[in-house]
This record gives C-alpha cells, sequence and structure tokens, in this order.
C-alpha cells in the first residue's frame, strides 16, 4: 500500500472548511486592501532561490527540492513566495503600473524539513506582497493586513513582534560587532551556531538552543547600529503603528530566515509558545529586485502558513462554518419510481437546491437511514403515487413530519 509521502498531507472534505475560512477572510481584507492576486508556477530556476534566498541558509543549503529536469535544467520546487512574485513583477515589467503593486497569492510551498506539528514538507501559504514603494507606511500597512488577518480569523492571545535588521549600509558592521560577541561565547553555542557564526551570523540571535538563547539577551542589538536613513525608518515605522493603535512590541532578536530581508521584519507568534510556533512573518526586502538583476525597487510582505493557522485555529477552538451541503435526499420506492426520483433531483439542483439521489437501499426506511447517516435534513421522496399524481413527499426528518406537495409547488418554493 502507498502511503502520501513523510512531511505531507492528504486534504480530505472534513477538514475543506478550514481552508475555505481563511481564504475567504483573507481575499476579503486582500482585496480591501487594494490587492490582486498572483499565481506563479510550483517550480523555478534554481538559481532564483540561491540567489533570493541566499546561499548560507538552511533552505538553500538543507531543505530545497532541487532535481535536474530532462532537458538538464536545475529546477527547484518553490520553497517560499516571495522571490516567484519578485521575478513575476520584473519579468512583467510591472514597474511600468502604478507604484506600489499590491499582490497575493496562496501556493504549495516545499521544504526538506522534519516534520512536527504544523510542520509539512509540503505546506501551503497564504501571502501578500507591496512592491515598489519604501516608505514606512506602507511597511505600517502590511503589518496591519497581517494582523487584522489573524484577528479576523477568531486568533486571539498573540502578540506582534517587531524588529529592524538595518540595511547593506548599517548591517554589515553590525553583524561585526555581533560576531565579535559571539565569538567570545564559541564554546557555548550550539554546534549549528558555530557555523552561522561564520554563514549567517544573524541566525544566531534566533536559536531555540536554551544556551544559545540566553546568549542572546545580552547580544548587541541591530537597532543600535542602525544608519540614519534605516534609524528613520524605524522611528517612522513605530510612530505609524502606535498610531494605528496597533499592540506591537519590539523583539531585538527578531531576524527572520532569509537573506534577502532589510529594515522591517515582523512575526506573530502565539502568546504561550516559543518562536518554533511562528505563526505570520514577513519584513522589507529593499534590495532583493538588485539580487534578481532588476532595477532597485523596494518592496515588503508577509507569509502565513495555512497549516499552521489551522493547527492554531483548532488549538484556540474557533467555531469554523461547516460547508455548505445538500439538504435534500431524494429517495424512490418501487423501481417504477427511480426514473422520476432521478429526474426530480436534477430539477432540484437546477432549482438551485442541494439533493443527493438516494444509492443502494431501496427499502424507504433504508433510504432515510442514509439521509441520517448524512446529516440531511428533508427526504423527498417519490413512489408510484406520487408519480402518477405529480406530487411528492417531502420529510422532515428533524421534527418526523411529512406532506405531499404537487411537484411544481414544490420546485418553486425551492426558489431557484
Ligand atoms: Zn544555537
Ligand atoms: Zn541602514
Amino acid at each position: 500500500m502507498y502511503r502520501a509521502p513523510r512531511g505531507t498531507a492528504d486534504r480530505l472534505p472534513d477538514r475543506q472548511k478550514y481552508w475555505r475560512y481563511i481564504e475567504s477572510k483573507a481575499v476579503a481584507l486582500a482585496q480591501q486592501y487594494g490587492f490582486g492576486r498572483v499565481d506563479t508556477p510550483v517550480f523555478e530556476d534554481s538559481g532564483l532561490f540561491v540567489r533570493s534566498v541566499g546561499e548560507g541558509t538552511d533552505i538553500v543549503e538543507k531543505e530545497m527540492y532541487t532535481f535536474q529536469d530532462r532537458g538538464s535544467d536545475s529546477i527547484t520546487l518553490r520553497p517560499e513566495g516571495t522571490a516567484p512574485v519578485c521575478r513575476a513583477y520584473l519579468e512583467h515589467g510591472m514597474h511600468n503600473l502604478p507604484q506600489p503593486v499590491r499582490l497575493y497569492y496562496f501556493c504549495p510551498v516545499f521544504r526538506y524539513e522534519r516534520p512536527q506539528a504544523g510542520r509539512f514538507r509540503q505546506h501551503h501559504q497564504f501571502g501578500a506582497e507591496v512592491i515598489g514603494d519604501a516608505d514606512p507606511s506602507v511597511d505600517a500597512e502590511v503589518i496591519e493586513l497581517a494582523w487584522r488577518l489573524m484577528l479576523s480569523l477568531g486568533l486571539r492571545d498573540i502578540q506582534l513582534l517587531i524588529n529592524s535588521i538595518g540595511d547593506q549600509q548599517c548591517r554589515p558592521g553590525y553583524v561585526e560587532r555581533l560576531k565579535a560577541y559571539y565569538t567570545g561565547y564559541h564554546d557555548q553555542l550550539c554546534a549549528d551556531c558555530r557555523q552561522r557564526l561564520t554563514r549567517n551570523p544573524l541566525r544566531l540571535l534566533d536559536c531555540k538552543v536554551e544556551a544559545c538563547h540566553a546568549l542572546g539577551q545580552a547580544a548587541p542589538r541591530s537597532v543600535d547600529h542602525l544608519c540614519a536613513e534605516c534609524q528613520a525608518h524605524w522611528e517612522q515605522l513605530q510612530g505609524y503603528l502606535k498610531h494605528m493603535e496597533l499592540p506591537f512590541q519590539v523583539d531585538h532578536r527578531l531576524v527572520r530566515g532569509l537573506d534577502y530581508y532589510t529594515r522591517t521584519v515582523f512575526e506573530v507568534q502565539p502568546l504561550d509558545a516559543g518562536g518554533q510556533s511562528t505563526i505570520c512573518g514577513g519584513g522589507r526586502y529593499d534590495a532583493l529586485m538588485e539580487q534578481l538583476d532588476g532595477r532597485p525597487t523596494p518592496g515588503i510582505g508577509f507569509a502565513t502558513g495555512m497549516e499552521r493557522l489551522i493547527l492554531n485555529l483548532e488549538r484556540s477552538g474557533v467555531a469554523v462554518p461547516e460547508e455548505p451541503s445538500p439538504r435534500y435526499l431524494v429517495a424512490s420506492v418501487g423501481d417504477g419510481a427511480r426514473p422520476a426520483a432521478l429526474e426530480l433531483a436534477s430539477r432540484m439542483r437546477r432549482a438551485s437546491a442541494g439533493a443527493i439521489l438516494s444509492s443502494g437501499a431501496r427499502t424507504l426506511r433504508g433510504q432515510m437511514r442514509q439521509a441520517n447517516a448524512l446529516n440531511i435534513p428533508f427526504v423527498a421522496i417519490i413512489g408510484d403515487d406520487e408519480v402518477r399524481d405529480g406530487t411528492v413527499a417531502i420529510r422532515d426528518m428533524t421534527a418526523s413530519t411529512q406532506q405531499t406537495l404537487p411537484l411544481a409547488e414544490f420546485l418553486a418554493s425551492l426558489g431557484g
């Protein structure tokens, strides 16, 4: 027997309500803010991610699904959503559109990670990007959108964390200070962090290993080493967020796992859990377009993992609306009535009513049991008498009552 590959999950009908719920809330909000939907391919040239996500990152080094296709091109299944959107922005000359361009997407994301609760090798994201405007008011709006999405889904006991990690001007100097600090504690660092010390020092700050985490408390803070421009951006952003009454906290250890972020980074996390459980994260990426050979174009965005969101919805006991299902089962009594039942079900659906034709059981009792098993509240019964008289018997399964109606009147009552 084959099973779904490790780290993947089938999404069966009884889970779909969560997906539809999140999608409908996310689309409604994104449209409010003027975002348009973009869909990019599941795979891209590998170089796109190596250049954007960054060579020293865990994603590029350990987690990408990269393979050679039959034409010997190196292909990678999308490990994150932002780089493909930026690639599409450049490829389609979106700099010619009124700036900034606001785009949102839903997409599967592939990373070869150790599977655990809420973490999959194929998972799914909702993301939003605003490209073409460096003003901190854009950061504030993107952060507000992310935060409002979480609230509109019904998530509570969550926190909004922000930080500024500077840009190409000021970050190198900060990273040197960080390296110097951690080098002093080299023996206390976990094995991963010793590697990070040379390859990706910023990530030392958000290591979850306890010894490393404790060292992070006293580590130099990026916001203390910003250049004048980054400092102004950071202060304006905080001013805007306060003005909008967004309940943010500054987290000096928030750095995010991708190389392309500049200045603003932010995350939404549950109040009661460590950083492993980030629900939503994003940041500014003003240098990314140049890394992809585009003209300098600022951008900022965020993504939220659908599976992680669903986990949190369930944990918080958020009541998610059920998917609509048919209200009628059409039952037939006697073989002669079968064609009439089939026709009735068809006409009901054309009148916009959900109707399932009974199956298997031929006794009325058996067909009623079917209705109960499927949670269908009404049974439309067609027997020889009904066929002859042009009527239908409607049984209310909850009230255990039944009435016979002329067929035309019943169909008209469905109001389609
Ligand atoms: Zn560590
Ligand atoms: Zn700077």
